[in-house]
C-alpha cells in the first residue's frame, strides 16, 4: 500500500473533494512502466484538477499531478529498466491518466524522458512543467532570431512558475530581462533571478486605442495573455516574437490587434508543452541542465507534502504562489 492524493466526485451534488488515502499497486492505471515517484509539483493545471470544478479531470476517482520525477521500479519496455531515473511532463497525465501525486505511478514508456546528467529528481521537479515550458519558449524565441545584446526581453507573470524559470534562463543566457509583476514585494526575488528591471503589472494592463507604441522589447515570454498581451504586442521591436505560453490573466487578447503583425512583422508563437515529441523533450531537458543555474532554481523552491496540496491548489489559481512548489510525495 502507498499514499496518494485522491480526488473524488459526488455524483449527486457534482462536488469534488481531495484527500490523502492509501491505495495499492493494483489500483494504478495500465502502462508499461511503474515508477517510484520522488517528487511532483504544483502547476496552474493542478490547481484546476484539485479544485471544486475539476475542469480538466477526465475520470474519477483521480490522482492529479501533471508532472513527476522518480525511479523506474518495473518496466515491460526495453528502453527503461529498474533503477533508471526519469522525468515526466505532459501527455494529459494528471488529467486523463493518474499522475504524480502518489508514491507510485504507472504510465506509457513513450511519455518518459531519462533524467539528463546534471539534474536529480528534486531539481528536475523544481523545474517541472512550468520550467520545461519556459525553456520551450526560450528555444522558440531563439529559433526566430532572438540573440543576447539587444533590447530587453519581457517576461510576464514573472513571479509565477513559468515566469521565474524564464527569467533565470534568459538572464543566464545574457539577455537583459524586464520582469512584469503585480507583486511589488517580489522585486528582490526577481532581481536575484537575474531581472534587470521590474515593470509593474498596471503599466501593461491598461487597454490603449493606439495601434502601435514605442518598440521596447526584443522578445517576450508571456504567461498572462488577456489585456497585457494586447499591450505587449504593440511594444515589440520590428520582426521580433512573443512566445505565448499561458492565460493567467484571461483568454481574450484585447486591443487593436492586427497592427503589430502587419506593420511590424511581429510573430506570436504558441507554446504547448503537453504533446511535445520525444526529441524536443530531450533537447529541452538537456538545455535546462545546461542553461539554468541551479542556485537560482533553489531560490524559487517552496517545499510541500501531499497533504498541503488542497490548499496549494487554491493558492495557485489565485496567482498567490511564488516560483515553484516541489512536492515530496514521500514526506
Ligand atoms: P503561476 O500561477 O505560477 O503564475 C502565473 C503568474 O501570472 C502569477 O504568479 C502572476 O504573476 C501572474 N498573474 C496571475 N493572474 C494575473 C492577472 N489577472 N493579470 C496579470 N497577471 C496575472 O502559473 P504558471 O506560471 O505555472 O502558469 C502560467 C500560465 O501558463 C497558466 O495559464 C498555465 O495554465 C499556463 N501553462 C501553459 C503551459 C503550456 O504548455 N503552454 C505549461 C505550463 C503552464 P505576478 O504575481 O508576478 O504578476
Amino acid at each position: 500500500m502507498f499514499n496518494a492524493l485522491i480526488v473524488e466526485k459526488d455524483e449527486e451534488s457534482g462536488k469534488t473533494s481531495a484527500a490523502v488515502k492509501e491505495i495499492s499497486e493494483s489500483d494504478l492505471p495500465e502502462g508499461e512502466v511503474t515508477v517510484a515517484v520522488d517528487y511532483s509539483t504544483v502547476n496552474y493545471k493542478d490547481g484546476l484538477c484539485i479544485g471544486p470544478g475539476g475542469g480538466l479531470v477526465r475520470n474519477y476517482p483521480h490522482v492529479p499531478g501533471i508532472d513527476f520525477a522518480g525511479t523506474v521500479e518495473d518496466s515491460t519496455d526495453a528502453r527503461y529498466k529498474p533503477g533508471d531515473k526519469i522525468v515526466l511532463t505532459g501527455w494529459r497525465v494528471g488529467e486523463a491518466h493518474w499522475g504524480g501525486y502518489a508514491q507510485k505511478a504507472r504510465v506509457k514508456a513513450d511519455w518518459l524522458v531519462p533524467l539528463p546528467a546534471g539534474l536529480d529528481t528534486r531539481s528536475a521537479m523544481a523545474v517541472g512543467t512550468a520550467g520545461f515550458t519556459a525553456m520551450l519558449a526560450v528555444m522558440a524565441l531563439e529559433d526566430h532570431g532572438l540573440t543576447p545584446g539587444g533590447k530587453p526581453v519581457l517576461v510576464t507573470g514573472a513571479a509565477g512558475g513559468v515566469g521565474s524559470v524564464a527569467t533565470a534562463i534568459l538572464a543566464h543566457l545574457g539577455h537583459d530581462v524586464a520582469a512584469v509583476t503585480g507583486r511589488p514585494e517580489q522585486e528582490d526575488y526577481l532581481k536575484n533571478l537575474g531581472a534587470t528591471q521590474i515593470v509593474p503589472r498596471e503599466e501593461l494592463t491598461d487597454v490603449t486605442r493606439k495601434p502601435l507604441e514605442s518598440e521596447n522589447w526584443s522578445g517576450c515570454v508571456d504567461a498572462v495573455a488577456g489585456a497585457m498581451l494586447g499591450r505587449v504586442l504593440k511594444q515589440m521591436e520590428y520582426g521580433t516574437s512573443v512566445a505565448a505560453i499561458g492565460l493567467a490573466g484571461g483568454a481574450a487578447i484585447e486591443g487593436a490587434l492586427i497592427t503589430p503583425f502587419i506593420l511590424r512583422g511581429v510573430n506570436l508563437l504558441g507554446i504547448d508543452s503537453v504533446m511535445q515529441p520525444y526529441d524536443n523533450r530531450l533537447r529541452a531537458w538537456e538545455r535546462i541542465a545546461a542553461d539554468l543555474p541551479m542556485d537560482k532554481l533553489e531560490a524559487m523552491v517552496q517545499p510541500a507534502t501531499l497533504s498541503d496540496l488542497p490548499q496549494l491548489g487554491r493558492d495557485i489559481l489565485k496567482g498567490q504562489v511564488k516560483g515553484r512548489v516541489v512536492v515530496d510525495v514521500n514526506a
